[in-house]
């Protein structure tokens, strides 16, 4: 620093002893003279300092004051600063700062001075060479920018100096934004170096937020989840924050338009936290499983957005202390719901958690540069800045762990439900099956019920031969075929002989069985497939003989008569043989509907033989002139 003695050569080669020694006490001697401030010596190797504990202050507590009073007075009260420079928070105060340096070297120097906070509103510095004013500049947030000496977005002074030439310099500052004056002196070659490093950082850190936001922004867009929509928002309105504060809206976006720096830092701060809050809700599910918290967090959202709007309209100085009063409020809470949703064992709370850690550190770390605790370097300058860039990684870990989350559980939602679906495909499986045979054994046994009723339908009830109403049927049908293929049909009526008689000497039961018997007989008595038997009525029965021409069907006729002759029919008691008698009618049907005709003429045919004596056959053809002649059991 300027207390050290100059350098060896220059003292080698062009001063002697005696001159050394004084020059030696005025090194060592910072208060060398009281009425103008430190003095600061620059040797040739000058690069930085940054001045905290060289300078002397005045507290000018209306702002009354002139140069001329500042190098008039000797009895103002000047202050040295300590080590952690000069901080006076929110005041109405006007500050006024002084020091000297003295170019300590055999070469020119051209220095510049950084006030490095952009926000100050109003800072004038005076040159003083000799007493004399050699030059004043007039620099702060509330002149348009194009007044400043060096297009900066800090305030940047130009000091030009000859070898051993001595200046005072005296600040005047006055602000309604956080009294923070943090003065660097540079060599502008040093200054450029630093510069440049420091855009390329700040350059990664806005590229990186600006990155953040619009991918969030993107998801949002393209997946609708509104999660990415307040994280996109809140990274955004973290850029816009630190762009304000850093200076770069004021030097980029509205250079002429001095107000809007402090507004813009309110309406950053203001979304900021309502955002952060709302982020918070999505990504730690507060409203699901912490209701309390959750309730706290919207409110605070709330405040902070009407602070901000407030705060548009009544003094800076008084907004941005309530903003930042709901900030801390704000992080407390933050803090406390991440810490109750980390002990709900919930991953995401982890991630948020670590992105305010990694805050608070970046804000740590720079308090700790401004209170002199540790040095300045590029890091520690910016380590706000760096703090929000890896808070805003750490919030994006912890959303795509959320969303990775929601994605588990939906697919196995969907697991669930696609097992279930299955489930309930396999039991209707099941239960079409089962109905499926219980249909089908019942189509079953309706199939069987309704050939029974059928079979019942054409049966007759006491002989199970055919019924007269089924035999008309085939009757009908069988003649018609014939007709159709020119086939002989014949059909035979039977009549029981003296039937009434047996009824009336054995009863009407063992008539019963007579008929039954007799029925038997009559059918045992067919020979071929489609020959066909069926009781007619009483004690009468037809038989039908398709294909079967006049003597085929008397062949039959006899063959009955004959069972009937030599066969008995017998109970406990009784002892009965039974005759008949029968009518034999044929022909080739010449009409495809006169059956009936057929039918007729054998019931002729049965009255003939009853006529003749009864137990014996009579005979006639459809188309033959005459009849044939009829047959007597004892001609058979
Ligand atoms: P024929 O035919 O030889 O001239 O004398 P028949 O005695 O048989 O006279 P007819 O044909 O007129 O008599 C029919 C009798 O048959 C009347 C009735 O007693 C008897 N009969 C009719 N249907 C049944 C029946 O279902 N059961 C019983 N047991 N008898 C019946
Ligand atoms: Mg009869
Ligand atoms: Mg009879």
């Amino acid at each position: 620093m300027g207390k050290k003695a100059l350098n060896m050569t220059y003292l080698s080669s062009k001063i002697g002893a005696a001159f050394i020694g004084f020059l030696l006490v005025i090194a060592l001697a910072p208060a060398w003279n009281p009425a103008f401030g430190k003095t600061i010596y620059l040797e040739s190797d000058f690069n930085h300092f940054k001045l905290d504990n060289q300078l002397e202050y005045v507290e000018d507590a209306d702002g009354s004051l002139e140069l001329s009073g500042i190098m008039g007075n000797t009895d103002l009260p000047w202050r040295p600063s300590d080590k952690s420079g000069l901080s006076f928070g929110y005041t109405r105060s006007v500050y006024w700062i002084r020091f000297e340096i003295k170019n300590w070297s055999i070469a020119d120097m051209h220095l510049l001075l950084e006030i490095a906070n952009p926000l100050l509103d109003s800072v004038t510095a005076y040159e003083l060479q000799g007493g004399k004013l050699k030059q004043k500049f007039e620099l702060g947030a509330d002149k348009v920018f194009s007044y400043r000496p060096v297009q900066h977005t800090h305030f940047l002074i130009p000091l030009e100096m000859v070898p051993g030439e001595r200046q005072l310099i005296i600040l005047r500052v006055a602000s309604t934004a956080s009294m923070s004056i943090p003065i660097h002196l540079w060599s502008a070659a040093a200054f450029q170096e630093k510069d440049q490093k420091e855009s390329l950082l700040m350059g990664i850190v806005f590229g990186t937020l600006f990155i953040i936001g619009a991918y969030h922004f993107m998801l949002f867009l393209s997946l609708r989840e509104n999660t990415f929509f307040t994280y996109a928002v809140f990274v955004f309105s973290i850029l816009f924050g630190l762009a304000s504060i850093n200076g770069y809206l004021f030097h980029f976006l509205w250079p002429e338009q001095t107000a809007w720096t402090n507004k813009g830092i309110l309406l950053g701060f203001g979304t900021g936290i309502f955002f952060s809050c709302f982020f918070t809700r999505g990504i730690l599910l507060t409203k699901e499983h912490r209701p309390f918290l959750d309730k706290g967090l919207k409110y605070l959202a709330y405040a902070s957005v009407f602070a901000a709007i407030v705060g548009l309209f009544t003094p800076y100085a008084f907004a941005i202390k309530l903003l930042m009063f709901l900030s801390v409020l704000t992080s407390g809470w933050i803090i406390i719901s991440q810490v109750y949703r980390m002990a709900d064992g919930y991953g995401a709370a982890k991630y948020t958690f670590f992105a305010g850690i990694f805050f608070t550190i970046g804000l740590l770390i720079g308090i700790m540069e401004k209170n002199g605790v540790i040095s300045s370097s590029i890091i520690s300058l910016n380590s706000a800045s760096i703090g929000s860039v890896m808070m805003c990684i750490f919030n994006a870990f912890a959303l795509s762990h959320r969303m990775n989350k929601d994605r588990d559980l939906r697919i196995q939602a969907e697991h669930e439900s696609a097992e279930t679906h299955k489930r309930l495909l396999l039991t209707q499986i099941e239960l079409n099956v089962e109905l499926d045979q219980r249909v089908r054994k019942r189509t079953l046994e309706l199939e069987k019920a309704n050939a029974q009723l059928q079979e019942i339908s054409i049966r007759d009830a006491l002989t199970q031969l055919y019924n007269r109403r089924y035999f008309d049927e085939i009757f009908a049908k069988e003649y018609k075929r014939a007709f159709r293929e020119t086939k002989p049909i014949s059909v035979l009526v039977l009549d029981l002989d003296h039937f009434k008689k047996v009824n009336d000497t054995y009863g009407h039961p063992f008539g019963d069985t007579c008929l039954i018997e007799t029925g038997k007989w009559i059918r045992d008595s067919m020979k071929r497939p489609q020959d066909m038997a069926a009781r007619y009525g009483g004690e009468e029965f037809v038989v039908l003989l398709p294909e079967t021409s006049l003597p085929g069907a008397v062949n039959m006729a006899e063959q009955i008569i004959r069972t009937f002759n030599e066969s008995s029919i017998e109970d406990q008691e009784n002892k009965v043989t039974i005759t008949v008698s029968i009518g034999v009618a044929s022909c080739i049907p010449g009409d495809r509907d006169d059956h009936q005709e057929l039918l007729k003429l054998a019931d002729e045919c049965l009255y003939r033989a009853k006529q003749n004596g009864r137990n014996r056959l009579e005979s006639a053809m459809i188309g033959s002139t005459k009849d044939s002649p009829g047959t007597p059991y004892g001609d058979m």
